[in-house]
């Protein structure tokens, strides 16, 4: 640890919702401890604030006259520029705003060039594996090792045929937290000629991201898993395909100009820029509130932030380990480096039934279930899971396998009671 990590590692960001109390079965109430930091975050307190400064000022973006549009305009833009920023990204790359790392995915999706074959691990998220499924895609099975997943793919991408492909992998699992080899997969990627895109939907929460460093042509993530509120992503990355691409979303904002042909129909030219895939008016609000985010999580510093959440991982690592029964969820091994996402079972009981006295009991919010990453719980699972948010799912037998999974999951804001609070539950 650096000196300045040491001395953070007890100090959480300020986020929203440390003092909501919830009530709990038993009697009585208790401060919730939000434990789903996977599913979202909660937003720092920083960017709630700088999202109510510019309140009462904000106006329509990119069409209006008036002083608070060009001020919401410029608010607009400079979120981009503190993007890229964030992400180190090269001259040229673009920064689009989207909805979410799903809808980042999608329209890269949908920018692939003609005949562009796409490689993705079975072991994604549910947003970075379906997509691609009107591509010609290659699923690639479950790696056991980092090493085997730089195998795995340099093998498929030196079996392809010509032309363009793209692969998509994640940078940290929402399931295990595991780390994956990106700046592997993306030399293996580019050797075969191939692109790469990385969902940092769960890696750009925790460790810093350098596209430069990474190498990869693209990067996607969500607002909300950053500490910002909901509703806005990011879809960075090389401009040569989203340029050559029809835009996502066909509408004013895109288009540079539209006009009426002699024989009826319409012309239309669209922005090179990244707004050819944002038409409507844009989140000012939500893209304000990303780069808000940003910035306060580069000020903070990754080195004081992954010191922290490295002592809250191993609290509860250490917790869980007493627990006889429980078996935590993983790909790569126990020693795999993570962020602060712990999927477990505890063998004999039934992961939605824990979860819902975790919180009706203890307060406690965490997830259960399959985490929208089917094959690859299945695989570590090593059973067929209940589809989830079923009810009624039944209780395995002591002795069999879980059904499904429970994960804790943490970061930026979350005190130490909290993770206390989750062992001493668990146990
Ligand atoms: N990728 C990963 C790894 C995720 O964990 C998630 C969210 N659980 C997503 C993509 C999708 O993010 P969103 O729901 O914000 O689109």
């Amino acid at each position: 640890l650096t000196a300045a990590a040491a001395s953070s590692v007890r100090t959480p960001l300020p986020v929203l919702g440390r003092d909501v109390t919830v009530p709990l079965v038993t009697g009585g109430e208790v401060t919730y401890a939000a434990l789903d930091y996977a599913a979202s975050a909660p937003a720092l307190q920083r960017v709630w604030d700088d999202v109510a400064a510019y309140a009462p000022y904000y106006g329509s973006v990119h069409r209006g006259a008036g002083y608070l549009s060009q001020l919401s305009t410029d608010l607009f833009e400079k979120a981009r520029t503190t993007v890229a920023e964030f992400l180190d990204c090269r001259d040229g790359d673009q920064v689009v705003f989207t909805r979410s790392t799903t809808d980042s995915l999608n329209l890269l999706a949908a920018a692939l060039p003609a005949g562009c074959q796409v490689f993705v691990f079975e072991t994604e998220h549910h947003a970075s594996l379906l997509p691609w499924r009107n591509a010609d895609v290659t699923y690639l099975d479950a790696p056991r090792t980092p090493e085997q997943a730089v195998a795995t793919l340099e093998r498929a991408l030196a079996e392809r045929e010509q032309g363009p492909a793209l692969v998509c992998v994640t940078g940290a699992s929402n399931v295990t937290g595991e780390l994956w080899p990106v700046r592997e997969l993306s030399a293996a990627a580019h050797a075969h000629g191939a692109r790469i895109v990385l969902d940092a939907a769960q890696l750009a929460p925790h460790h810093p991201v350098s596209v430069r460093e990474l190498d990869v042509d693209w990067v996607a993530f969500s607002g909300h898993k950053l500490y910002a509120p909901f509703g806005t992503g990011v879809l960075a990355g090389r401009a040569d395909w989203l340029r050559a691409a029809e835009p996502y979303l066909a509408g004013g904002g895109a288009s540079r100009k539209v006009a009426r042909r002699a024989d009826g129909g319409v012309d239309v030219e669209w922005h090179d820029s990244a707004a050819r895939h944002e038409a409507g008016s844009p989140n000012v609000i939500g893209a304000h509130a990303v780069a808000s985010a940003c910035k306060a999580l580069a000020e903070e510093g990754f080195d004081r932030l992954v010191a922290r959440e490295r002592y809250l991982i191993r609290k509860v690592r250490e917790g869980l380990a007493e627990v006889p029964e429980v078996r935590v969820l993983s790909l790569f091994g126990d020693d795999a480096p993570r962020v602060g996402v712990i999927s477990f079972v505890v063998e004999g009981w039934n992961s939605s039934h824990l979860a819902a006295a975790l919180s009706a009991e203890y307060g406690i919010g965490v997830r259960d279930g399959l985490f929208c990453a089917h094959p690859l719980v299945r695989t570590l699972l090593g059973s067929e899971p209940q589809i989830q948010g079923e009810c009624g799912a039944p209780e395995a037998a002591p002795g069999e396998k879980s059904l499904n999974a429970i994960r804790v999951s943490f970061g930026a804001g979350t005190p130490d009671e909290h993770v206390e609070r989750f062992v001493g539950a668990v146990k």
